[in-house]
């Protein structure tokens, strides 16, 4: 079964196979850490996601990942925090389990999550981190493929301490 790690930085640096861009509709780039994906990849990224229409709230696509040391970039689109009710949860759900059905599907070995919804989209951090905890095992525990390794990239230390608690309670309990 893949493993899941926890990795405090700029997820733009990660040698992996894939990193996720927590992403918006239009997918032609934006704040936060798509800004900062876009910016180390270079233009040839932006050019490539012009081709693809958009993507809609809670699914995924892939791309290549062009300057980036990582081989592919699949973007998803997070919900943005409407307080709850406005199926959050599910398409917060949905982003991860269809970057780990393309990761399979790529045959991808290491993968690297952002805290999806969890910048601009004011997604509540210890909700979101529970959440993608839970959906990431459940996926990897039915189905890992390929897949050996999933990185959970914090960019500041109280969402790596989130993420720390959250596997501490999830493997207890
Ligand atoms: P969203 O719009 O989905 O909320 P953001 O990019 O605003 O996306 O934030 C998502 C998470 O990514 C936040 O926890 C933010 O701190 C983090 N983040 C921002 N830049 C980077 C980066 N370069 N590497 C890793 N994580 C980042």
């Amino acid at each position: 079964m893949a493993k899941i790690k926890l990795h405090l930085g700029d997820i733009t640096q990660l040698n992996v196979d894939a990193i996720v861009n927590a992403a918006n509709n239009s997918l032609l780039g934006g704040g936060g850490v798509d800004g900062a994906i876009h910016r180390a990849a270079g233009p040839d990224l932006l050019d490539f996601c012009r081709t693809l229409n958009g993507c809609e709230t809670g699914q995924a696509k892939i791309t290549p990942a062009f300057n980036l040391p990582c081989r592919y970039v699949i973007h998803t689109v997070g919900p943005i925090w409407r307080g709850g009710h406005n199926d959050e949860p599910e398409l917060l759900q949905s982003c991860y389990v269809k970057c780990l059905e393309l990761a399979r599907k790529h045959k991808l070995k290491t993968l690297a999550f952002p805290a999806i919804s969890c910048g601009i989209y004011r997604y509540p951090i210890t909700e979101a981190a529970k959440l993608c905890i839970r959906t990431i095992h459940e996926e990897v525990s039915q189905n890992s493929g390929s897949l050996e390794t999933v990185f959970l990239v914090s960019f500041d230390a109280s969402m790596q301490r989130i993420y720390e608690q959250t596997l501490v309670n999830f493997t207890t309990s």
